[in-house]
């Protein structure tokens, strides 16, 4: 998405318990990136490792480091699609949807989004 020319990569999605807050995830999930060795280069560009909050409970979060639900999740059939596998009556704080009507309604329409689910 947004830089077509590049090589293909992997999407999954995680659902966890965790101690942290919200700001302490995400310090957690940037070093993770950076041990995985990620240099921030073009925005939407090649990366090793990408890990975003896709949401945390029912929270909302919107601070200039951090936008919980993330703004663009109900708009990535790559994020839905590996979603819907775990957890597909989570109801979106904000749009009022479960992520399977998120999907129903993104599915509907052509956004030009290329995906192929692979087993890994
Ligand atoms: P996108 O948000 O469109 O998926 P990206 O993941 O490529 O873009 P990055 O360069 O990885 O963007 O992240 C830039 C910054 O976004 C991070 O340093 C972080 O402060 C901020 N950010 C805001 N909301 C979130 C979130 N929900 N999850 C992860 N990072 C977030
Ligand atoms: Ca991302
Ligand atoms: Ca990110």
């Amino acid at each position: 998405m947004g830089l077509a020319d590049q090589n293909r990569f992997i999407n999954a999605a995680a659902l966890f318990e965790t101690a942290l807050d919200p700001d302490e995830l995400l310090e957690t999930l940037l070093g993770i990136e950076k041990s995985f060795g990620r240099v921030r280069t073009i925005k939407w560009g090649p990366r090793t490792l990408d890990l975003d909050i896709l949401y945390y409970g029912n929270r909302r979060v919107a601070s200039p480091r951090l936008t919980i639900p993330h703004p663009l999740m109900h708009e990535r059939l790559f994020v839905l699609v590996p979603l819907v596998e775990i957890d597909p009556c989570w109801v979106h704080p904000v749009l009022g949807l479960s992520v399977e009507e998120m999907l129903d309604r993104l599915a509907g329409t052509d956004h030009g989004q290329e995906i192929e689910k692979v087993d890994i």
